[in-house]
């Protein structure tokens, strides 16, 4: 992902050990109620790092009662809020000042590259909890002129006891989008990270504990999503449940929410984003941004511009361009600093991206470079491109969540916004052209909750990022996340 302000990436480039972990309960670091525990593994070559506690449903139990006693009668209860963003700024000074440990510690466990961690990962999570603070004694109602003799005014209350269910592409990132809102809000937490990466969920909740967030009222359980996330997703006291993963996942969690108490529920899910380059861009922009758009982060992306439209005149050249440049791609160590790809995350993740180029072979579209693994062992990818794909192939159709770049072909404008269009999901879009009416045009028309033009994947804590259609329900980020996180209470006093 892009960022404007990027630290220099001098990070030790060898790979952290880390000893065996505990979950975060009401203050404390504890086992399991049952004892039990997953190991969390290394995506280069499969080994364990090392073993995690593992929760089930006495655990997020335990964790939702401490979370709603913090949020009723702790200190947290009776803080001012200036003091809640006061907390949260230690938190981004405490992970700004252990960034390199972080950053090794995430590619460690997500096999990305050291590079994209420090340059990417790090900054854009201490700007999310940095933005946060600065909310956090800002969030107000309004004074409403009701008729008769009335005042009436609106408070914007936190919900209560927020379940945050976090998936392992930006384990970091993630964790801040929804940490960041939820606590400037007032509200208290339990967060399951995801089974593949749960280490630096563990080690930001540490900081969190020493720069002084009361005891429980940040609480991380780890486990997988059948046992922990559902028991959290249908628990009768959590308030409100923040979800980012799969569609599919996410239609379970709403099920659950529905069917318990009903408690709020916010969805980021999958996607299969346009990214339309005309024949009037700057097509050595519009490459880069394709490539980058498509490859970054092994191509596990929720808004992977996975569905690359280009205009028939300027097609083989383009396609020419970025063929060249996927050939040159460096997969490999993500501790090496010249590694731009690193390992998919799981085997789970690399058979199934394996499964879909052969989909697109089977299906006809052109194989014009990659389409096979690299290396003998762990789950790195060959950077894949389809060109002459059609719009009914699999490949263009499902999220693929790999390195593998689907281009189409189109003739017009009106054309590409009904192809871009027809897709369940609608996350993101892009639109590379020099013709600002057309541009104007384009981002009009596309559904999807955030359109780049001339340029693709940046992001800021201010912008709201979220999906139109079945990516998703709510927006993260900015002054709208508040909304995810706060309870509107009408006050009406007769005078
Ligand atoms: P996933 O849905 O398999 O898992 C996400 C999380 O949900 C994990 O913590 C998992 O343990 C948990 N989970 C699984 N089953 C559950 C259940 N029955 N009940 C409750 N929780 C359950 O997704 P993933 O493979 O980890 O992540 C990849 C997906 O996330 C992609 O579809 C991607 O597009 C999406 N994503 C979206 C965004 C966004 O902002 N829209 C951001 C990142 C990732």
């Amino acid at each position: 992902m892009a960022t404007a302000n990027a630290p220099a990436a001098k990070p030790a480039r060898t790979k952290p050990r880390v000893v065996d972990q505990k979950m975060l309960i009401g203050g404390k670091w504890v086992n399991s109620a049952s004892g039990k525990t997953f190991a969390t593994t290394d995506p280069t070559d499969g080994s364990v790092i090392c073993n995690v506690a593992e929760g089930d449903k006495a655990d997020i139990d335990l964790a939702v009662r401490v979370a709603r006693e913090a949020f009723e009668n702790g200190p947290w209860a009776r803080m001012n809020a200036s003091e809640r963003g006061r907390l949260l700024n230690k938190l981004a000074d405490a992970v700004e000042e252990h960034k390199e440990e972080l950053a090794a510690l995430e590619s460690l466990d997500n096999g990305k590259p050291l590079n994209d961690a420090m340059g990417a990962d790090l900054p854009l999570s201490i700007a999310c909890y940095r933005y946060y603070a600065g909310w956090a004694d800002k969030i107000f109602g309004q004074t409403i002129p009701i008729n008769g003799p009335f005042f009436t005014y609106t408070r914007h209350e936190p919900i209560g006891v927020v379940g945050q269910i976090i998936p392992w592409n930006f384990p970091l990132l993630m964790q801040a989008w929804k940490w960041g809102p939820a606590l400037a809000c007032g509200n208290t937490l339990v967060l399951k990270p995801a089974e593949q990466t749960p280490l630096t969920a563990l080690r930001v909740a540490q900081l969190a504990q020493e720069v002084g967030f009361p005891d429980g009222v940040i609480n991380v359980v780890p486990g997988y999503g059948p046992t922990a996330g559902a028991a959290l997703s249908g628990h009768m006291d959590v308030d409100k449940i923040a979800f980012t993963g799969e569609t599919g996942t996410g239609k379970i969690v709403m099920t659950a929410a529905a069917q318990s108490n009903l408690k709020r529920v916010s969805l980021e899910l999958g996607g299969k984003s346009p990214n339309i380059v005309f024949a009037d861009a700057d097509l050595d922009a519009a490459v880069e941004g394709a490539y980058f758009g498509l490859f970054f982060n092994q191509g596990q992306c929720c808004c992977a511009g996975s569905r690359l439209f280009v205009q028939d005149s300027v097609y083989d050249a383009f396609v020419a361009k970025i063929v060249e440049k996927a050939k040159g791609r460096k997969v490999g160590d993500p501790f090496a600093s010249d590694t731009e790809q690193g390992p998919q995350v799981s085997q789970e993740q690399f058979d199934r991206v394996l499964g879909y180029i052969a989909a697109g072979q089977k299906d006809g579209a052109k194989m014009l470079t990659g389409g096979g693994r690299v290396g003998e062992k762990g789950y790195f990818v060959q950077p894949t491109v389809f060109g002459d794909v059609k719009d009914d192939m699999k490949i263009a159709q499902e999220e693929i969540f790999g390195p593998v770049m689907s281009i189409l072909r189109f003739k017009d404008a009106d054309e590409v916004i009904a192809r871009g269009n027809r897709t369940q999901y609608g996350l993101a879009a892009a639109v590379w052209t020099k013709d600002v009416k057309k541009a104007l045009r384009l981002a009009n028309g596309l559904r999807a909750g955030t359109v780049w033009v001339n340029c693709f994947d940046v992001f800021d804590a201010g912008a709201p990022f979220g999906g139109f259609k079945m990516s998703g329900i709510g927006r993260e980020l900015g002054q709208y996340a508040l909304q995810l996180y706060t309870e509107v209470k009408t006050v009406t006093m007769a005078m």
